[in-house]
């Protein structure tokens, strides 16, 4: 017996039949003695649909009313599935974020969560219901409407299995596990048993979209157990925790990469001790996320910045640094689209030195140009045509020893 935080993703709730099969899955665990809380998104595509929707009307929305807007997809999900659990004869309730008493910063779109109340939740709890919370919202203190940034759902679960001191928290989706890489585009991908908190925050971030980074951060922080799990297979998921069994002793435990990557090149600094941090900050104060950043200097003087964004950033990017060119002092900037990011991820690396080697090795004999690199204790990433990128991740899979037959414990 114990109070078991489940969350269903959109495919795992895309329609009626599969909202009666979530149903049947917390009700199980249910029967088994435990105490349910179960965060749900959206029904299937609808936050797309719904963004999509918005973009008809006006290339240009408010934050705030976008987030009125995103929030009602899982307002609908909380109300079915609390009734598929009723008309099964159980006692359900469904909160929206702000009835759940979950507070985030105020910030519109992408907030983060700063306090949860937990008792009204321990409370229906305590009457037996089976709680239903909407996943990827919550209020600021001003009583405004937030989203948690795409993804957040995850979040929400995690944050309230932290809040409500839960035994476990189970991920569902519609993927049996964390997988070596992306099995849609590398067949002889595997699915993990065990991945530490560190690695799989690695793994978020780099582009496995299976977790919101900011869900793995708290289950750190708490040290809460996951588990990433199927809605409808049976099987034993991917169970993320600190300290992971070495049954599985892989120096590289994941491949994960991202498309849609381009460098941009900032050529002619002067080389003053500022040029570094006022370009920066520029693009920091104009929200502009920079990933891998490469300093060099060509001439005496002068010096060379290059660093990647997300492709979509380009044309705001180019714009930030034309408007601020007077205090840059640059010559020209160059870019370059068309780029992708591929990164091997694994806790082993600390102690094995040579593994950038063997990477860069394996590009090489595939004559993959390597165009950024960046490192850290647990991660390598490069930066390499976009045309080259499933092929580099399929020998660099290969390399590492990560394909086998998908294991099914
Ligand atoms: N519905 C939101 C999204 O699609 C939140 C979530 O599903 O986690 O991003
Ligand atoms: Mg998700």
């Amino acid at each position: 017996m114990g109070l078991i935080v489940q969350k269903f993703g959109g495919t795992s709730v895309g329609g009626a039949e599969k909202i009666v099969n979530v149903a049947e899955r917390a009700i199980e665990e249910k029967n088994q003695g435990n105490d349910i809380v179960i965060v749900v998104s959206a029904m299937g595509k609808t936050t797309d649909q719904l963004v999509s929707l918005a973009a008809d009307i006006t290339s240009n929305p408010s934050k705030r009313e976008m987030d009125m807007l995103l929030t009602t997809g899982e307002q609908v999900t909380i109300a079915l599935l609390t009734m598929a659990l009723q008309q099964k004869g159980y006692d359900a309730v469904s909160f929206t974020g702000w009835q759940a008493g979950i507070q985030t910063e105020p910030i519109h779109s992408n907030a983060r969560i700063k306090n949860i109340s937990t008792e009204k939740i321990k409370k229906n709890l305590a009457d037996g219901k089976i709680v239903v919370v909407a996943g990827f919202q919550g209020t600021s203190e001003s009583g405004e409407i937030t989203t948690l940034g795409r993804g957040g759902s995850d979040t929400t679960a995690v944050a309230l299995a932290a809040a409500l001191q839960a035994d476990k928290c189970d991920i569902y989706t519609d993927v049996t596990g964390v997988f070596t890489t992306d099995p849609r585009y590398v067949k002889k991908a595997r699915k993990l048993l065990n991945v530490s908190y560190d690695e799989m925050l690695e793994l978020a971030n780099l582009g496995a979209g299976v977790l919101h980074p900011r869900a793995v951060e708290f289950a750190k922080n708490y040290q809460m157990p996951l588990e990433v799990r199927s809605s409808t297979e049976r099987e034993r998921g991917t169970i993320i925790e600190e300290e992971i069994s070495m049954e599985e002793n892989l120096i590289v435990r994941g491949v994960a990469f991202e498309d849609q990557i381009t460098r941009v090149t900032v050529v002619g600094l002067p080389g003053s001790l500022t040029s570094l941090s006022t370009i920066f900050t520029t693009l920091a104060q104009n929200s502009i996320n920079v990933d891998i950043i490469i300093q060099s200097t060509t001439q005496a003087e002068k010096a060379n910045i290059s660093f990647s964004i997300k492709s979509e950033d380009l044309k705001e990017t180019l714009n930030v640094l034309e408007a601020h060119k007077q205090d840059l002092q640059y010559d020209r900037i160059e870019s370059e689209s068309g780029l992708a990011k591929v990164s091997i991820v694994g806790s082993g690396m600390i102690s094995n030195p040579g593994v950038a080697a063997s990477m860069f090795k394996v590009l090489a004999d595939n004559k993959v140009e390597v165009k950024m690199v960046s490192t850290s204790e647990i991660k390598v990433s490069t930066v390499i045509e976009d045309s080259r990128m499933v092929e580099a991740v399929e020998a660099i899979h290969t390399a590492f020893d990560l394909a086998g037959t998908p294991v099914t414990a």
